[in-house]
């Protein structure tokens, strides 16, 4: 089933504030919640649909994805798959947990949004997210390219498994927290009961620590190094474009989770072609007999040469649109146009017999303006409106 768009979803415009999104899928989420819609399988499919476009949404870096390359471009991302409607509370407890005052949400989410479930992972701090630049052509960029860049990052510690333990000895419970990895600080006032909670610093949160280094990583369970990744650049890209690839960063401490790499997109500036959108534009140089009497002239295209009809008595300036020969539109189908703007060339060197020509040519009636020519206005006037309808 085709995904519907995430701002419909929630029935927000794309420039929603945070703020406007958040309360649109509050109000999603109080209208579907399968408490309220018990054997309700619609409401459900609801409930999780609202419940992605939230989490893609309320997250600026996921939210410009998707903003630039729809689905497509926050699939692999990490975003979880709610199959479970309590992952959702889970995911969302800054929404879900207190903050209402004992109204409605507290009723319905029952106090299970407070705080992630299980607390933290027994696992080591998560790998960097990476930016490296990938440089393309216009030609690249046109049809869509596989790179393979080289990156310089963390791996993990091949001799320990990413753990940082020695092999066989493993790590153990953290002796401060207790392996909780939060340590708690209960107080009382006359409100009630406050916890605390805050991060262990003996394990850094993580529950465990190392028993006996491993001597490749010194514990620390990756090391710099340097690899080769394969990215798929979609056609029709743009400078400051980026493409998130999942997993592809520093690796983690001690087995923790890696981070992304993000290629940013940076294009090379072409020796004939600048862009325009989707379009291209190409400055071509005639001579006069050409712009005069018509012809055909090979020009390159992003895909090769290609013959262009010049017809008779093009004047300068003139624009002329070859259809489908530009970049492959990002979303969707089609392709943008090679627009060539027409130059006539006036020769700076010229032989005598050619000045004879020329001077002979401009004794004749149509070859030069005549007074009421020689005024440009309303001729270029004419002719944008001509262009422009072209
Ligand atoms: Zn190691
Ligand atoms: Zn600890």
């Amino acid at each position: 089933m085709a995904k519907r768009d995430y701002y419909a979803i929630l029935g927000v415009s794309k420039t929603a504030t945070q703020d406007e999104i958040k309360k649109a899928y509050r109000q999603m989420a109080l209208k579907y919640h399968p408490d309220r819609n018990p054997g309700n399988k619609e409401a459900e499919e609801q409930f999780k649909e609202a419940a992605e476009a939230y989490e893609i949404l309320s997250d600026q870096d996921k939210r410009h994805r998707y903003d630039q390359f729809g689905h497509e471009g926050i699939r692999g991302v990490n975003h979880r798959d709610f199959h479970d409607v309590n992952d959702i509370f889970s995911a969302f407890s800054d929404i879900f947990g207190g903050g209402f005052g004992g109204g409605i949400f507290d009723e319905v989410f029952g106090g299970t949004g407070r705080g992630r479930r299980g607390g933290r992972t027994h696992q080591g701090t998560p790998g960097a997210d990476l930016k490296v630049k990938l440089a393309l052509t216009l030609e690249e960029i046109a049809t869509g390219v596989e790179k393979k860049i080289k990156v310089k990052k963390q791996k993990k510690c091949d001799a320990c498994n990413g753990s940082g333990a020695k092999t066989g000895t493993g790590s153990s419970a953290c002796p401060q927290c207790e392996g909780t990895g939060e340590l708690r600080q209960v107080s009382r006032s006359m409100f009630g009961q406050f916890v605390n909670i805050t991060t262990c610093p003996t394990c850094g949160g993580e529950g465990r620590v190392v028993r006996d280094p491993c001597s490749t990583c010194h514990g620390e369970g990756r090391l710099p190094g340097e690899t080769t990744i394969k990215v798929n650049v979609p056609a029709g890209v743009a400078e400051g474009n980026y493409i998130p690839l999942q997993g592809q960063g520093n690796a983690g401490q001690r087995g923790g989770p890696p981070g992304d790499l993000i290629v940013l997109i940076e294009e090379q500036p072409h020796q004939y072609f600048t862009r325009s959108g989707d379009d291209i534009i190409y400055d071509l140089n005639i001579g006069f007999p050409m712009a005069a009497l018509g012809g055909e002239i090979e020009i390159p295209t992003l895909n090769g040469k290609a013959k262009l009809s010049v017809e008779a008595g093009t004047p300068a300036g003139r624009l002329l649109r070859m259809r489908e020969r530009g970049i492959s539109h990002l979303n969707g189908y089609g392709r943008g146009d090679q627009l060539v703007r027409i130059n006539v060339w006036v020769p700076s060197k010229l032989n005598s017999r050619e000045k004879e020509l020329l001077k002979e040519l401009a004794n004749n009636e149509h070859i030069v303006p005549n007074e009421e020519e020689r005024h440009g206005h309303s001729r270029t006037f004419f002719d944008k409106v001509k262009d422009a309808f072209s």
